[in-house]
């Protein structure tokens, strides 16, 4: 053992014991507010990456292309799929979403924990495919709550919010397939505990085995009482 402490801020030596990032899948219904506290994990808690998804849907104004989402055509967003590209895909509200494969393998392979904010259809996909899947499901207090959030935020045309309110009671029903289900109703407070699930999640014991070890090979092994 050459260093004299062991920190968790040394990811290269967990890569090199196997640890892999954790895949965090954070679903809600559109206005559930997933968007605000996802951004408030990524800036508050440190080593936490963000998968950027491929959609179809027309970008909004204020939308960055690359940085909300990769802006495609059907075509192209066909032809990703076809060759395998994406992790898991959706039809969602009627247009096309999808997650990069290669981000995800490669930041989980490097020991990066991810965020993916997709629906419920794609949280089930990564659960069938990957191994140890974290997810959480965002409730909003209420429909008439969510209602509110949707029609205030003015992001979409009347005939589009109406559809995605149609969707929303089958999208809430899901929460039961989830591994936490945190209820969105005061923004500091959901943000906190989102940020905790993070860290539990990172502390459970067969993620710091590696870490551990090497905390024991520090200790001398004890020798019988004379
Ligand atoms: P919005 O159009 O409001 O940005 O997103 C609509 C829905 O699509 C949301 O439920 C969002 O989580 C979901 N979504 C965004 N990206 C992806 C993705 O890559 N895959 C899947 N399956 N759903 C996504």
């Amino acid at each position: 053992m050459s260093e004299a402490h062991v920190t968790v801020e040394n990811k290269s030596v967990a890569r090199e014991h196997g640890y892999r990032g954790i895949l965090f899948v954070i679903s809600s219904p559109s206005g559930g507010g997933k968007g605000t506290l996802i951004r408030r994990i990524l800036a508050s808690v440190p080593g936490l990456g963000y998968s950027v998804s491929w959609t179809t849907r027309a970008q909004r104004p204020g939308e960055r292309d690359g940085v909300d989402y990769h802006f495609v055509s059907v075509e192209e967003f066909e032809e990703i799929r076809e060759r395998g590209g994406f992790l898991e895909w959706a039809v969602v509200h009627g247009n096309l979403y999808g997650s990069a494969r290669h981000v995800v393998e490669q930041e989980l392979a490097e020991g990066r924990d991810i965020v993916l904010e997709i629906d419920v259809q794609g949280a089930a996909s990564v659960r069938a495919s990957m191994n140890s899947v974290v997810s959480i499901f965002i409730l909003p207090p209420s429909f008439e709550v969510l209602r509110e959030r949707l029609t205030a935020r003015m992001t979409e045309r009347p005939d589009a919010l109406a559809l995605r309110l149609l969707n929303a009671r089958g999208e809430v029903e899901h929460y039961r397939e989830f591994d936490y289900v945190l209820l969105n109703d005061k923004v500091e407070r959901a943000a906190s505990q989102l940020a905790s699930i993070v860290y539990a999640e990172r502390a459970r014991r067969e993620r710091q085995e590696w870490l551990a070890r090497r905390v024991v090979e520090t200790f001398p092994h004890s020798s019988p009482v004379e």
